[in-house]
């Protein structure tokens, strides 16, 4: 590594140009020190497994070489670099190059690599570059013939439907402003309606002295029915139970015991009165003797 700082000899005046140029260095350092044949060296991590043509062993990937890169060509205007790795194993050198045009690497000369490359085939997918099995992908007839057929359907069947979608939607959005009237109107009548069915229901509410928070439900055709239903159902228990009653009394007044009861019952009454209204007089009974026992405690 080249240091920070720049020592600038006695000698040195700046008529001299750049201190790397003075001392007959450059920039780079040492790893310029086959800049003429066009070589820099760098730093190169091989990018996948690969076994080495001279001693045979596998070297894993991400293993880093000084490698001299240097420029062999060009794919259109990208340029194509070649690594020359030492390997660290043996004397032995290998190549690898940049493939721009199927953005990968590539060995070229001593050592293999080891294929690893994702397959779907192999697992069980399907080949995500080859649509049509039919077409061989070297012909370049049948590759023209599909490429006419899209073009057709593209013409045919896309544009129009494209066309048609867009004059929808123009159709459907050329003015904002009748939009927004529309809009706007029925939410005025929908606000209307809904306040008239709110003042209806506070009506109902003051009548019968319902709480304010109770929610009245919508009142249609079959919560009428409902209600009419239920109604009847309350009026036919209603006059079966008074029925029942009836019969009961009537049965009751035949017996003997009852209107002793009945007698005794009021009698009872009659005396709780008397002794209420006069609590004082000799003639109160016990038990309001005893209420007054306790009233003087
Ligand atoms: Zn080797």
């Amino acid at each position: 590594m080249q240091g920070f700082n720049k020592y600038y000899p006695p000698d040195y005046d700046p008529s001299h140009g750049s201190l790397n140029k003075y001392r007959g260095k450059h920039a780079l350092g040492d790893r310029a020190r086959k800049i003429n044949q066009g070589i820099l060296i760098v730093r190169f991590e091989l990018p996948f497994n690969i076994w080495c043509g001279t001693c045979n062993s596998h070297i894993g990937m991400g293993v880093r070489y000084n490698a001299e890169k240097k420029k062999i060509g060009n794919y259109y205007s990208t340029p194509i670099y070649s690594f020359r790795c030492k390997c660290h194993l043996c004397d032995g050198w290998f190549e690898i190059q940049t493939d721009p045009k199927n953005t990968r690497y590539v060995v070229t000369s001593g050592a293999r690599r080891k294929e690893e490359d994702w397959d779907p085939e192999a697992n069980g997918g399907f080949a995500a570059y080859e649509t049509n099995s039919n077409v061989t992908p070297g012909d370049p007839l049948a590759i023209l013939e599909q490429s006419t057929e899209a073009q057709n359907y593209v013409a045919k069947v896309h544009m129009p439907r494209l066309e048609a979608l867009q004059q929808a939607s123009e159709h459907y959005n050329a003015d904002p402003y009748i939009h927004s009237m529309k809009l706007r109107k029925r939410f005025r009548e929908e606000k209307r309606v809904e306040k008239e069915k709110q003042e209806a229901d506070n009506q109902l509410k003051g009548r019968y002295g319902l709480p304010a928070s109770l929610s009245l439900i919508e009142d249609d055709e079959e919560v009428r029915q409902e209600a009419h239903q239920e109604w009847e159902k309350g009026r036919r228990e209603l006059k079966s139970f008074k029925n029942l009653e009836r019969d009961r009394l009537h049965l009751g007044s035949s017996s003997v015991s009852r209107p002793e009861t009945l007698t005794s019952l009021r009698a009872r009454l009659l005396k709780n009165t008397a002794s209420r209204s006069r609590p004082f007089s000799t003639s109160f009974n016990l038990g309001s003797a005893n209420r007054i026992s306790d009233m003087k405690k």
